[in-house]
């Protein structure tokens, strides 16, 4: 059996804390909990927990539709301090919505023989399924976990949900 793996998308300063450039709101919050639980939990099997991170460059095109956030090395692209990465975690930093767009998540995924991998974080209809959708074209088994990913638009997230269930064929528990 192949390890598992957690990806923690974009729990971010900008995303997840009120004062954030791109709040997702109250249902960013209410997730918190849930992923620090999943986390321990995996860290105390050995598994991968890797942090998922936006890492913009000022001049990122992203821009033009959601306004300036998550700059890199920026208070805004820390992640929470409720979930703060510890050593031994993986932290991957990339540009777009995907996990996999000009980034090593691939080659982490790969060399530590990843076959499952479990997703959580913000925005389900966004980076999760962004990341999940390629997950599949990968051939890794998907989790998502309803209680730990959550969107700015409610209508989106159930859509996300099922879509990621029949058409990318990961496990939304
Ligand atoms: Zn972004």
């Amino acid at each position: 059996m192949g390890k598992k793996a957690l990806i923690v998308a974009d729990m971010l300063n900008d995303f997840i804390d009120p004062q954030g450039a791109l709040y997702v709101g109250p249902a960013g919050r209410e997730i918190i909990p849930f992923i620090a639980k999943k986390i321990e939990e995996g860290r105390a099997a050995g598994d991968l927990v890797i942090f998922l991170c936006d890492a913009h460059d000022p001049e990122n095109g992203e821009f033009r539709l959601f306004g300036l956030h998550a700059v890199k090395g920026t208070w805004g692209a820390e992640v929470i301090p409720e979930l703060v990465p510890q050593p031994g975690d993986h932290r991957v930093e990339k540009t777009s919505y995907s996990g996999f767009y000009q980034t090593g998540l691939e080659d982490l995924l790969r060399r530590e023989q990843v076959e499952e991998v479990g997703v959580m974080g913000v925005c389900t209809s966004i980076c999760v399924m962004e990341t999940v959708k390629e997950l599949f074209y990968r051939k890794f088994s998907v989790v998502v976990y309803k209680d730990g990913v959550a969107d700015f638009d409610p209508q989106a997230h159930a859509f996300a949900l099922k879509h990621m269930e029949r058409v990318f064929g990961a496990k939304v528990v």
